[in-house]
């Protein structure tokens, strides 16, 4: 029995969707635990290329049961079209391969509305959401002003509960933003035309999962976005707004019982970070565009350019501890191919001060990264399948980040597909 978590390490867009979509083959079990659509996995497998945004990446693989847990914000109207996509392109799904929560919250139509209009009243301020209500629903969420999956089978309960929700949140929408009511007609035609498609695949999954423990199988744990993004634990207040750490898998899943045996943190070989924060070991100019171009640096959900740096060790570290990784999934080495040298920020300077520890989100804007050069090896490495058949240069590049970490690197992706791949798995530190 497994109970394994794949989790980001970083700023998000690590590439955690290729690994569960990898790893899952076995596994029995993958769920996602957290966050929603606003963030994408992108998975290129023998069914064409992907970008999920609530389906678990596990979705590929025969015999896997996928699960959308309690802590999910469930979309119903991008879900099902997103289940639609997938099915277009060859792949089946069904109530037997994926279920969902009936405790998970439903994202309700004036999530997306309120964070498009608190990004407008924040203008120069905003947090750079990308705006599918996911901050707005969780907020919601924890004041019990959601509504759970499994209502959708208590029609007329669900149906006071949407009347006094409407009555309180049409206040906050005409007299704190001066936008329009929404009216119950238009929920219960929201209701109609994606509620009631989602409805078959809701379910107790708890009670799966615990059977499923019961049984010994093994379960794999899918997060979305990184560490530095956390609410608790990342930079504060351009973080997401739920729990992005390994830590909250066994609560956001339906299985608070799960000991989990296994974190594989992934990591970028250098950085990225969408949207506004502070974020220190950025890169601008040619040398930016080149990295931007060469790992094709652009949103999955919103084809935002993302913002590139070289990788962080101070970040890096920081985010395999609160991950409490035990493994590390190194993605994109590939995309090094393009630098002659490369660089690493290998401390911040604050106040004049050399320190490798990350500091408070507010003392971050203040920080400068200092940089060193590791030797680049300017080849075509994406055919490479043993470590040992990596140009020196980049076998050094490996071993240096792991022992700045901390944490063995036993996956090297070396292109997107599912099979550029190089495992290392006997290997520790
Ligand atoms: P996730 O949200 O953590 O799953 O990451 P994203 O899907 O947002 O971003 C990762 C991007 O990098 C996707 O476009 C992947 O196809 C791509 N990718 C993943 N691994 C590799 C790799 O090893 N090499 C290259 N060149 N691209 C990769």
């Amino acid at each position: 029995m497994a109970n394994c978590v794949v989790a980001g390490i970083n700023w998000g867009d690590e590439g955690k969707g290729r690994m569960v979509d990898l790893l899952s083959e076995d596994y029995d079990v993958a769920v996602r635990f957290q966050g929603g659509g606003n963030a994408g996995h992108t998975v290129i497998n023998r069914y064409g290329t992907f970008a999920l945004h609530l389906l678990p990446s596990g979705i590929f693989r025969p015999g896997v049961v996928n699960i959308l847990g309690n802590g999910v914000a469930v979309d119903p109207e991008n879900l099902w079209s997103e289940m639609q996509g997938v099915m277009k392109q060859g792949v089946s799904l069904s109530p037997e391969n994926l279920k969902i929560s009936d405790r998970a919250s439903l994202l309700l139509p004036w999530h997306r509305q309120l964070d498009v209009l608190e990004e407008q009243r924040l203008a120069d301020k905003k947090y750079g959401s990308t705006k599918q209500g996911i901050a707005p629903f969780y907020s919601d969420k924890y004041q019990k002003k959601t509504i759970l999956a499994g209502e959708l089978f208590y029609p007329d309960t669900l149906k006071v509960h949407l009347a006094d929700l409407l009555e309180w949140k049409n206040l906050i929408l005409t007299q704190v933003y001066g936008a329009q009511p929404y009216t119950m007609e238009m929920l219960e035609a929201w209701i109609e035309e994606s509620c009631e498609k989602i409805k078959p695949f809701i379910c107790d999954t708890g009670a799966f999962l615990r059977h499923a423990q019961a049984e010994g199988k093994n379960i794999l744990f899918e997060a979305q976005l990184g560490s530095l993004r956390d609410l608790d634990y990342g930079i504060y207040p351009y973080t997401t707004s739920s729990n992005t750490t390994a830590a909250y898998a066994p609560v956001g899943s339906g299985l608070p019982s799960a000991k989990i045996t296994d974190v594989i943190g992934v990591v970028k070989a250098y950085s990225t970070c969408v949207g506004e924060g502070p974020f220190v070991c950025e890169m601008f100019g040619n040398a930016a565009d080149t990295l931007r171009e060469a790992g094709g640096e652009y949103g999955a959900k919103t084809g935002r350019p993302r913002r590139v740096g070289p990788l962080d060790i101070v970040a890096t570290r920081y985010g395999v501890e609160v991950q409490a990784a035990t493994e590390i999934a190194l993605t994109k080495l590939d995309v090094l191919s393009c630098m002659e040298k490369i660089p690493v920020c290998t401390h911040y300077l604050l106040c004049g001060e050399k320190t490798d520890r990350f500091p408070f989100p507010a003392a971050l804007k203040d920080a400068q990264p200092v940089i060193e050069y590791r030797d680049g090896w300017k080849c075509d490495i994406s055919g490479v399948r043993r470590f040992e058949d990596l140009p020196r240069e980049a076998q050094a590049y490996v071993a240096y980040i792991e022992e700045q970490i901390g944490c063995p690197i036993t996956y090297i992706s070396v292109g997107p597909e599912r099979d550029s791949i190089i495992i290392r798995k006997s290997y520790s530190l």
